[in-house]
């Protein structure tokens, strides 16, 4: 009771405070079909580019230090396999066609991948090499990060963020945040990559990924066999970066495993 009031009053005030629910994606075969909820203030052209500032910046500070890998057999791999997957996303949403994409490999020990708003991607060395992953894996933790990206999971956060602030702030309370770009794109990083997910946005993350690999041509089987990797690696002294970002639920092999039937005939039909 307390909490539907509470959720109520929240939707109320995000509505007012000019929050429009949307679908960002087709559901698919796999059928992901959550209303998401969207601060217009915030459009996603807006937080692309902005995103599109730090992750330059990112790179920037990569071929600074010699850890930018345009070259190696490894960055051709990586991005044969994202090229791959980004043709697939415009199945989930045309537009995705006209965004910009991206792909760069990171030359670092770091286990990590994100794919940030607007289809920029980044790949660590060490989650490949270390993890050993097979074309298939790499395709698997890119879908899924793509995924993210596609469904707008950064400025949805973000979004709820505002919402709240301005149910306890009012309006006013952002004006000074949007005055400062800076600010804002830091914003835009912390909610797309440093902070968490949520367990329902791993599961659409996870649904949606299975389905951009199966339809590229990537056996879905292998986000069973890369997740069981990333625990494993999880047990030890370093526990990958990707971990922290991305929590792993008991379910969600069980999800990904109910969900590949799905997936299966796409993944034939990509083969032939
Ligand atoms: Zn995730």
């Amino acid at each position: 009771m307390r909490r539907s009031v509470v959720i109520g009053a929240l939707s109320a005030s995000m509505l007012l405070a000019g929050c429009q629910a949307v679908n960002t994606t087709n559901g698919g075969a796999v059928g992901v079909e959550r209303k998401q909820y969207m601060f217009s203030m915030l459009s996603t052209d807006e937080v692309n580019q902005m995103y599109a500032q730090s992750y330059q910046q990112t790179l920037g500070e990569a071929s600074t230090k010699g850890q930018l890998d345009k070259t190696s057999a490894a960055a051709k791999r990586v991005q044969a396999i994202a090229d791959r997957l980004i043709a697939q996303a415009p199945q989930f949403r045309p537009d995705a066609a006209q965004w910009k994409w991206e792909v760069n490999l990171i030359k670092s020990d770091e286990l990590n991948a994100n794919c940030g708003p607007g289809g920029k991607i980044i790949f660590y060395t060490g989650l490949i090499d270390k993890l050993k992953l097979t074309d298939d894996e790499i395709a698997a933790v890119m879908g899924h990060e793509i995924a993210h990206a596609l469904r707008e999971h950064g400025r949805e956060a973000m979004s709820k963020a505002y919402g709240i602030q301005i149910a306890r702030q009012g309006a006013g309370a952002l004006l000074g945040l949007g005055e400062d770009s800076l600010a804002l794109a830091d914003t835009v990083v912390q909610y797309s990559l440093t902070l968490p997910n949520s367990r329902g946005n791993e599961n659409e993350a996870d649904l949606i990924g299975l389905e951009l690999s199966a339809r590229a041509g990537y056996n879905p089987n292998a986000a069973i066999t890369l997740w069981n990797k990333m625990a494993q690696a999880s047990g030890g002294n370093s526990p990958p970066e990707f971990m922290s970002t991305h929590p792993a639920s008991d379910s969600r092999i069980a999800s990904l495993q109910a969900a590949i039937p799905k997936v299966m005939p796409l993944y034939e039909q990509a083969k032939k």
